[in-house]
């Protein structure tokens, strides 16, 4: 045996342990960028909510961390009994994550290897196309409308005997524009039975148009459908990393067997309990931004800006080349929000004061920049 001495590099470059080639050029997650502390400073890059958690639930959370020596319940069984009852489905088609986020790539890699394709719109939530490529998967991409819509028959002729999973964001993250029922049960009676459709909703507790689809329902009839839903959005718990699917076996099973072990803490089960406990409190916070959208959205349109209809807690404005100094003027103004460089900002509705800053922003970098006008 041979010992080296402490100088010497234990791999030299390339000698290093293999990794697959699929992981080579993913692109990172961008997270929100935070609010830095300067003498206002609100974070409206990530869509969190901006309230704190409730009295009730903080309580709660505090005593499960009581038993963190313990591993949380394998199977989330409170929490999937309560889920269960809530929406009205079989306690085995109720599949939880940590963060829908998580559940999202265990559906992919139930379903989606090399040599499969995975069906998405675009732009879309960023994450489609990285747990899409580290399942070796490959992505495509269908544009959204000049509406910012899902374009629902292109995906459907999108669709190719390699398709193994679609995606329908609804409402969509960036854009917030949701998917009327009617066109998606055309969409649907186009997709092949074998196929999987993830209805991805986020933040289906802000939305208030009836003649938007909900996911459950449409999960009731079709085999081939699930639905994610997240306790990070409306229900304010996006540190704790829980969400769920809702959907039919054997799907359901799937998802258990490529289910990190023990990935949901005990305090995000609890957590997620409470919160369904107290949903009258939560959804009237959920009012309130809704409110607040629709006050934003108004503004901003009565600027001179086209807005896309949203459905969820963020507004996206398409600034193209500039994004950035868009993204810069609010900025130093003490707002963070999420620019995707070329294409627009995706900005969060929260609390007024923040909201504040953010339209007269707006209206002072619409009158430097007239071309922008709708
Ligand atoms: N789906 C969409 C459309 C999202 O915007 C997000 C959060 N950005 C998620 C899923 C994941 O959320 P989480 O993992 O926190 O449940």
């Amino acid at each position: 045996m041979t010992t080296s001495s402490s100088q010497e590099p234990l791999a030299r470059p390339g000698e290093g342990p293999r990794l697959r080639p699929a992981l080579d050029g993913i692109p990172a997650y961008v997270p929100g960028k935070p609010a830095d502390g300067g003498p206002v400073t609100f974070k409206l890059s990530s869509n969190e909510n901006p309230y704190p958690p409730l009295p009730g639930v903080l309580e709660t959370a505090v005593a499960a961390a009581g038993t963190l020596n313990r591993y949380p319940d394998l199977a989330c069984a409170a929490l999937t009994a309560e889920l269960a009852a809530r929406f009205g489905v079989p306690v085995s088609h109720i599949a939880t994550g940590t963060g829908s986020v998580g559940v999202a790539q265990q559906l992919v890699q139930s379903t989606a290897g090399p040599g499969d394709e995975v069906l998405y719109a675009w732009r879309s939530f960023e994450a489609y196309p990285i747990i899409t490529q580290i399942s070796g998967a490959t992505s495509v991409r269908v544009p959204l409308t000049a509406d910012e819509e899902h374009d629902l028959p292109a995906m459907a002729d999108a669709i190719t005997p390699r398709t193994r999973l679609v995606f329908v964001c609804m409402p969509n993250n960036p854009t917030g524009v949701p998917v009327r029922r009617a066109d998606l049960e055309r969409f649907l009676d186009r997709v092949p039975q074998d196929v999987l459709v993830v209805l991805d909703e986020a933040y289906r507790e802000f939305s208030r148009d009836p003649e938007v689809a909900d996911g459950i329902d449409v999960y009731r009839e079709r085999p081939n459908v699930c639905v994610l839903r997240t306790f990070s959005k409306a229900y304010g718990l996006a540190g704790l990393r829980v969400g769920f699917a809702v959907a039919h076996e054997p799907v359901a099973a799937a998802l258990r067997k490529t289910a990190v072990p023990f990935g949901v803490s005990q305090i995000a089960q609890n957590a997620a309990i409470a919160s369904l406990r107290a949903e009258e409190a939560l959804l009237e916070r959920v009012d309130a931004l809704v409110a607040e959208r629709t006050r934003v959205s108004d503004a901003l349109r009565g600027q001179g800006w086209r807005v896309a209809p949203s459905q969820a807690n963020f507004v996206w404005l398409r600034l193209g080349a500039e994004t950035a100094a868009f993204a810069g003027a609010c900025e130093a103004a003490g707002v963070t929000v999420r620019p995707f460089l070329g294409e627009g900002v995706r900005i969060t509705v929260a609390e007024p004061e923040a909201n504040d800053i953010v339209l007269r922003v707006a209206g002072e970098f619409l009158a430097a920049h007239p071309a922008l006008r709708a």
